[in-house]
């Protein structure tokens, strides 16, 4: 999903409920319409005329934007950003017309409708000119009497028209919950849409260094306050250079990928993976002792030695070197935990590679002063 697809997404929501709008207005202009022809009052039947005029050109508006933009012609951003404001302010120019031709009020609150959209949409300013004009109509109307012009009044609708009426503000207000329900929704999906993008790497999928350092801050304070076993697992791809220039970058790229997905379905959900940089990877795994992490390492090697990658394509095999650490007492930083499981990487690089070595528990560096004379 894009950015685009957002925009899209939500200027089709926003179309969608402006369509339940129009259907609501046409119930309701229904009961005026018949209500002035059981009236016989020609006046009122020709502005309720020129109201269904309006309703039609706003429904095939509404329409015609709905169609353009689920068939995605849309093909920026911005387009799809102008083509929502559009259809607010054609909806609240609509409400005003409506409300001011039937010479009723309720329309004119209607317009809280294009409001709440603007706002979950976080477009303030146009909220605020749709507000200000509302009121500011509203308040000439109220002044200029023009409300008088209201032809229902209470005592002499008849119940069905009563009814009717209720059931339009009804689902007026249903449809204001139904925006705001939605709306919450989907910025919650945007939200964590961003999110996921920040955090999450684009070629293998999973955690990217910066969310890694933050986990990894996380789980060492929480393994230092309940003195619970953490350990780091690095690993590299062998040679890793030799496989891009004998096969391609692109080949290269599908054993990165490949690789995520392996480590993603072989850990546990409480393990946190994450590409560390260009061909390495790292796993943070809490709750778990050294010799644990190491069996767990040691199978995870195996698997990759096994595995064809770029089936597909042009099959090629890769190994894996790894370094893993427990933490211990000397870790005072994150960074000091990353270097001694770092080291024990370069000592798997260093004794052959595709093997899996343990870093030394870590002698503290008071303990050494005390103890022992650094020459
Ligand atoms: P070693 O066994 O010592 O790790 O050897 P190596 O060749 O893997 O190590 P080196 O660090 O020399 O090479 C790493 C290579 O990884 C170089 C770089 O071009 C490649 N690389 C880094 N990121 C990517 C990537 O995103 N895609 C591809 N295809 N290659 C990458
Ligand atoms: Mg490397
Ligand atoms: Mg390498």
């Amino acid at each position: 999903m894009s950015l685009k697809d957002i925009n899209c997404s939500s200027l089709i929501r926003n179309i969608k409920i402006n369509r339940f709008l129009s259907m609501s207005i046409a119930i309701n202009l229904a009961v005026y319409t018949g209500h002035f022809m059981f009236a016989q009052n020609g006046l009122l039947l020709m502005l309720a005329g020129i109201n269904w005029a309006f309703l039609a050109v706003y429904a095939v508006f509404t329409e015609i934007v709905l169609n353009i933009t689920q068939n995605s012609t849309l093909n920026s951003e911005k387009i799809s950003n102008n083509i929502f404001n559009l259809n607010i302010i054609a909806t609240s120019l609509f409400l005003l017309i409506i409300a001011l031709l039937s010479g009723n009020k309720d329309y004119l609150f209607l317009c809280i409708i294009p409001v709440f959209q603007t706002i979950l949409e976080k477009k303030t300013k146009i909220a605020g000119i749709i507000l200000g004009v509302s009121a500011v109509v509203t308040l000439i109307t109220e002044l200029s009497n023009w409300f008088d012009f209201y032809l229902l009044p209470v005592n002499q609708i008849p119940a069905i028209y009563k009814s009717l009426s209720f059931l339009v503000v009804f689902g007026v207000l249903s449809s204001l919950g139904f925006v705001l329900a939605k709306t919450l929704t989907f910025t919650k999906g945007k939200a964590d849409y961003m999110h996921s993008i920040a955090t999450t790497d684009a070629l293998t999928g999973l955690l990217n260094r910066r969310e890694f350092n933050l986990r990894l801050s996380e789980e060492f304070a929480r393994a230092k306050r309940h003195k619970s076993p953490l350990s780091l697992a690095l690993f590299d791809i062998d040679f890793f250079k030799k496989i891009n220039d004998t096969h391609g970058h692109n080949t290269g790229d599908a054993i990165l990928k490949e690789l995520g997905l392996l480590i993603a379905s072989k850990t546990r959900t409480c393990d946190i993976a994450a590409r560390y940089g260009g061909e390495e990877f790292a796993l943070i795994l809490p709750e778990t002792s050294q010799s644990d992490s190491y069996e767990l390492m040691d199978r995870l090697r195996y698997l990759v030695e096994t595995e064809i990658f770029n089936k597909t394509k042009l099959p090629v095999r890769a190994t894996i070197s790894i370094g893993v650490a427990q933490l211990d007492f000397t870790d005072k930083t994150p960074l000091d935990f990353c270097e001694r499981t770092d080291k024990a990487l370069y000592k798997a690089k260093e004794s052959g590679r595709n093997r899996v070595e343990k870093a030394p528990f870590g002698i503290s560096k008071i303990t050494l002063s005390k103890s022992y004379k650094v020459v």
